[in-house]
């Protein structure tokens, strides 16, 4: 562990770096508080040993300005003083110092201060790791909770919190989207005919598909069992169907076999509905969900394997 002495005293300053040396510390020594905030900006130096009586910046500036939060981590204070008055060491404490040391220092004092700076400096370094492992757990979860697992899309929630956050107010020129509600066709069937593990291999199979024909922009989301919502920013009405039609090509070639379907094949109906850019209609996102699932009713009353827009 690094130890930065900064003292002006040049015997004193001498006598601390033999003794800190001699302890096991690395020493790097300054002769002004500048310096030392110098080193403590470009360096991880954890423990301070600062006279208080120092040219350009004395140590409770230099303690103070340790404080002010700039550096990225804890720095530990022993402040060296002939100064033995009460207000004076309160003094010191209150500019930030941790700990003080009066001159001449004792030997087996420095070393207990010391090493109570090295405590806590090491129970900082042990939190800081444990943050970091709680953070990526923190990250890792948020993306779970918003994550469908079998088809590895978003899930409902993802979609909600998709859509609060993008649907903007009606005033917005950028705010334009389109949804395609997409449910695969007689998937109860496929279910009863090859069994439930055979249908969530479609369903991922499926979803695969759909997320190949997709920008990398573009959001999927498992809306409940067998539907799925795709979520199209700034494509208009046009665009969308044009792209829900690749997507029930593209699942009905991957030659699914499904006895119960008119075609022989697994396939998929979708209801496209969108949000204009510049509308001035006071829609929700839940109204366009909502025209979305009723072209999807339309598309599978008129047949299945196609497309319908709201
Ligand atoms: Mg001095």
């Amino acid at each position: 562990m690094q130890v930065l002495i900064a003292e002006d005293d040049r015997a004193s300053r001498r006598l601390l770096e033999k003794a800190v040396a001699s302890l096991g510390y690395e020493v790097i020594s300054v002769d002004d508080g500048l310096a030392a905030w110098n080193v403590l900006r470009q360096n991880d130096v954890r423990l301070v040993i600062a006279d208080w009586e120092m040219p350009n910046m004395n140590g409770l500036s230099l303690c103070r300005r340790i404080r002010a939060g700039v550096l990225p981590r804890y720095v530990f204070v022993i402040l060296l003083t002939s100064k033995t008055s009460r207000e004076d060491i309160i003094e010191g404490l209150e500019a930030g110092a941790d700990d003080y040391l009066t001159k001449p220092f004792n030997r087996a004092e420095l070393s207990a201060r010391l090493r109570t700076g090295l405590r806590v400096v090491e129970l900082e370094l042990e939190l800081q790791a444990k943050n970091e492992i709680l953070e990526d757990l923190n990250t890792r979860l948020e993306r779970m909770a918003l994550t469908d697992p079998l088809m590895e899309v978003g899930n409902r929630r993802g979609l909600y919190d998709t859509l609060d956050r993008l649907h903007g107010p009606t005033d917005n020129s950028d705010c334009g989207y389109s949804l395609i509600m997409v449910d695969v066709d007689h998937f109860k069937f496929y279910n009863d005919t090859y069994g439930h593990a055979a249908g969530d291999s479609a369903l991922k199979n499926v979803s695969s598909a759909i997320k190949r024909c997709l920008r990398s922009n573009d959001g999927v989301f498992r809306y409940g069992g067998e539907e799925i919502v795709v979520y199209l920013p700034s494509a208009d009405i046009d665009a969308a169907s044009e792209v829900a039609n690749r997507l029930c090509k593209a699942v009905s070639e991957l030659g699914i076999p499904h006895t119960s379907s008119s075609t022989q094949v697994l396939t998929i109906s979708c209801g496209v509905a969108s949000r204009p850019r510049h509308s001035n209609e006071k829609q929700s996102w839940e109204d366009i969900l909502s025209l979305a699932d009723g072209a999807l009713y339309e598309a599978k009353t008129a047949g299945r394997n196609r497309v319908a827009v709201a």
